[in-house]
């Protein structure tokens, strides 16, 4: 039987990704190849990495806006590293918000590359809110922040104005909802998430910010050469492109992000009402700033949990386990998580509930 997979990545899929996903390894296109055995510089692959690009763009509203679309390897980790490189001058200052484990993974790196400011953070209280009210510094070359901080379940609902170029780690909640894209100058977000398998990181640009750090960046940090050979400047990860080209496609045929927010919302509400509702249990992240993708939440008698445990294990849900720097639950509800799934859980708490 399939399991209500809950998991934060990689993570579940629309079922019909899976299925095409499939017969593209056995015989892609018709062609008596595999997916997994063409070259990537075959004509029907270029079509395919192609089509992920566009769709990328087009699904964000950066179609003919002087973006590109990139898809990369290395996970959002190397993206770290790559944005200072790309961004940051000789002696020059970027300004970060510290909103989580990810966040600060990335402020760790670009403070090896030079001078980094961090606007605000709310480490002290493991990351439960989304700070508010900072101020940037204008003489910075970017500013980052983390739009969804998967590991907390906090989700940035607004985004701060700067002169700078804006730029967002969107791994856990890329696709997910309908807001300017535009605002940002750089957006990138690891595949295994609301795109495709791991594997690949989606990396959108606006070209104008290229070439201004006088810095000699080495081929493979470099974005302004993965442009210029088209996101093939080495061999890209073929099936991982492929099947994000797929969840892309799904997304469209979907009605887009305006379409996929609305259900998000849906899914999201249903479920924290809920941990609201429920006396058995509370949310983690404070309620302004809750995650439409990650939904965290703990038990508020730990005797309770092998009993809960047991139901929804029972109930066919898989990978509801808390991250550890955070403990209880965590429910990831993805774009391709059903409705009906999000059901299944709150079913399996209100059992609890009557249990108890
Ligand atoms: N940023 C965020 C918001 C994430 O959730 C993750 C992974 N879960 C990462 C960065 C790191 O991504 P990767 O493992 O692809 O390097």
């Amino acid at each position: 039987m399939k399991k209500h997979n809950f998991s934060a990545g990689p993570s579940i899929l629309p079922q019909e990704v899976f299925e095409k996903a499939s017969q593209a390894v056995l015989n892609f296109n018709n062609s008596g190849l595999s997916i997994l055995e063409i070259s990537h510089r075959s004509k029907d692959f270029i079509a395919v990495m192609e089509e992920a690009q566009a769709l990328a763009l087009e699904l964000l509203g950066l179609t003919g806006k002087g973006y590109q679309a990139l898809f990369l390897q290395g996970g959002a980790s190397l993206e770290f590293l790559r944005i200072p490189y790309n961004l940051m001058k000789e002696n020059g200052k970027a300004a970060y918000l510290d909103t989580g484990t990810w966040a600060s993974g990335a402020i760790k790196q670009a403070k090896a590359f030079g001078e980094t400011v961090v606007v605000a953070s709310s480490k002290d209280d493991n990351y439960n809110f989304i700070p508010k009210g900072y101020e940037i510094p204008t003489d910075i070359d970017y500013f980052h922040c983390t739009s969804n901080n998967t590991i907390f379940g906090t989700q940035m609902k607004e985004f701060p104005k700067t002169d700078a170029p804006l730029v967002c780690d969107m791994s856990s909640d890329i696709f997910s909802k309908d807001i300017d894209y535009s605002q940002f100058s750089i957006i990138y977000a690891g595949a295994q998430k609301n795109m495709g398998p791991a594997g690949t990181t989606l990396v959108v640009i606006k070209e104008e910010i290229l070439g201004k750090t006088g810095r000699n960046i080495p081929a493979m940090l470099d974005y302004s050469q993965h442009i210029a050979k088209e996101s093939m400047y080495n061999t890209p990860p073929v099936f991982a492109v492929y099947t994000s080209m797929l969840t892309l496609q799904w997304l469209k045929n979907l009605g887009g992000v305006e379409a996929i927010e609305k259900m998000n919302e849906t899914k999201a509400n249903l479920l924290y009402k809920e941990i609201d509702r429920n006396p058995l249990f509370k949310g983690v992240a404070k309620a302004e700033d809750r995650s439409l993708m990650n939904v965290t939440f703990t038990l508020n008698n730990e005797e309770h949990q092998p009993i809960f445990d047991e139901l929804w294990k029972a109930a066919g849900i898989s990978g509801l386990n808390g991250h550890r720097s955070v403990g209880g639950y965590r429910a990831s509800i993805y774009n391709a998580m059903p409705l009906e799934s999000v059901q299944v859980l709150v079913d399996a708490m209100k059992e609890l509930e009557n249990k108890i």
